[in-house]
């Protein structure tokens, strides 16, 4: 008897090898098991490019309707891209899109397997990333200012009329001078999807900006996630036994470094760029690392961080075998099944997600795993197998 699904998953298929890896994924680990119910959207580049990129919009403005979509890696088309596929357009980031209307924060978090040891040797459990993905230098105006002159940073009302000038600095000699801004309501949203999201995994919440020295612009964000936190979710988090804790930015890095990990960091925007980036590589490959979309009213979208792995699907279409890791594209419908079932009251689909995950891991465990994972494996008696992406998936089934 396959399990029966009530409201459908909203599902974003993609491009290249990770299109091929989706398929695979549900012929073999889903649909013998469930009677999967979607609503499909074809964000494969072409089928944006034939509907002018409606199909995102439309599948973006489904999860918001539906509340949990699963998607699968795009190609954001660049110059190459245009004349590769002959586009209409340069089209912009699929995830871009969703994320502008979903208004969300994306988190990652790694997938551990034992056998894999994370570059940093106390980390023993995940540690997730909150990027707030909006402001600061990403939304900056800078200029070059040539010596002699002045910058200032002057405040208009909607007239256009003055309401607060500031010398930044006098120039003696040829310098530079950059403006950077926030909005209150980004802000706001940003820390509400990042106490849902720390509810929903059950993670103490650890958030640093450097409000000593940047006393009203950093500032702001200590007090509004205060604010918001003290009204809003203190007392679920009481009840969870969870904790926020905001500190200086480099206090977090050096407790982040000396902690046991399972915990989730949220950042301002720069240091989710640059953190994300040191916190994936130390816990191993791209291929195990999920992320998901949250937004502010609760909608989700889950996804695998890597992109379409455009190296692999040459060779694929070279008639090669390839060994891509399917791992974090197979959380993304976990992620996807479990909070389904949550919502609408089914248990088995969440106990099937959980069985699916523990299946693959002890695949890996066991020494079967995908190429990338082969130089990082390390166990004592188990000599890893390198299996292809198809054989691999087998492989879970078979544990499954
Ligand atoms: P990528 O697809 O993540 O791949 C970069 C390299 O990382 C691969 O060539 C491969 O290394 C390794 N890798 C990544 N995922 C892997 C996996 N599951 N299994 C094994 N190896 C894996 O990044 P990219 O090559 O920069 O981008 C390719 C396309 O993806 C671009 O068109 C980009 O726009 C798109 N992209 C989409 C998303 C998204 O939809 N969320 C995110 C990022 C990029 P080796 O070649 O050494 O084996
Ligand atoms: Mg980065």
């Amino acid at each position: 008897m396959k399990i029966e699904m009530k409201t459908p998953l909203v599902e974003m298929d993609g491009d290249e090898m990770t299109r091929v890896l989706w398929g695979w994924i549900k012929e073999i680990l889903l649909e013998p098991y469930i009677s999967l119910k979607t609503e499909y959207y074809d964000l494969g580049l072409k089928e944006r490019d034939r509907t002018d990129d409606r199909v995102t919009v439309e599948s973006a403005e489904a999860a918001r309707r539906l509340g949990v979509a699963v998607k699968c890696a795009t190609i954001t088309p660049n110059a190459a891209r245009v004349e590769e596929y002959g586009l209409k357009e340069m089209w912009k980031s699929p995830n871009g899109t969703i994320r502008r209307i979903l208004d969300g924060t994306v988190f990652r978090s790694p997938i551990l397997v034992d056998g894999i040891t994370p570059y940093v040797p106390g980390w023993k459990k995940p540690i997730a990333i909150a990027r707030h993905a909006y402001g600061d230098i990403y939304n900056a105006v800078e200029t070059k200012v040539p010596g002699g002159s002045s910058a200032y940073l002057v405040v208009c009302d909607g007239s256009g009329k003055e309401i607060s000038r500031q010398k930044v600095h006098a120039f003696s000699g040829d310098g530079i001078a950059q403006a950077v801004h926030n909005t209150d309501k980004s802000i706001s949203d940003f820390a509400r999807s990042c106490f849902n999201y720390a509810l929903s995994e059950r993670l103490d919440v650890w958030f640093g900006a450097k409000d000593t020295i940047s006393k009203v612009y950093d500032h702001r964000f200590k007090d509004i996630f205060r604010e918001i936190y003290e009204n809003e979710y203190k007392n679920s988090f009481e009840k969870a036994g969870l904790e926020f804790m905001y500190t200086l930015i480099d206090d977090v890095v050096a407790r982040v470094m000396r902690s046991e990990g399972g915990m989730l960091w949220v950042c301002k925007n720069y240091d989710g760029d640059v953190m994300s980036d040191m916190v994936a590589t130390a816990f191993g490959s791209l291929g195990m690392m999920s992320s998901v979309l949250v937004s502010p009213d609760g909608k989700y979208e889950y996804e695998a961080a890597h992109g379409t792995v455009t190296r692999h699907y040459y060779k694929y279409l070279n008639g090669e075998q390839t060994s891509t890791n399917p791992v974090a594209t197979i959380w993304a419908w976990t992620g996807a099944l479990k909070k389904r079932g949550e919502l609408d009251g089914i248990p088995a689909l969440p106990e099937f997600a959980e069985k699916l995950e523990k299946a693959t891991l002890s695949t890996v465990e066991e020494g079967f795993m995908t190429g990338d994972l082969i130089p990082m494996f390390k166990k004592e008696g188990v000599t890893p197998v390198k299996l292809n992406s198809r054989e691999f998936l087998f492989k879970i089934a078979e544990k499954l």
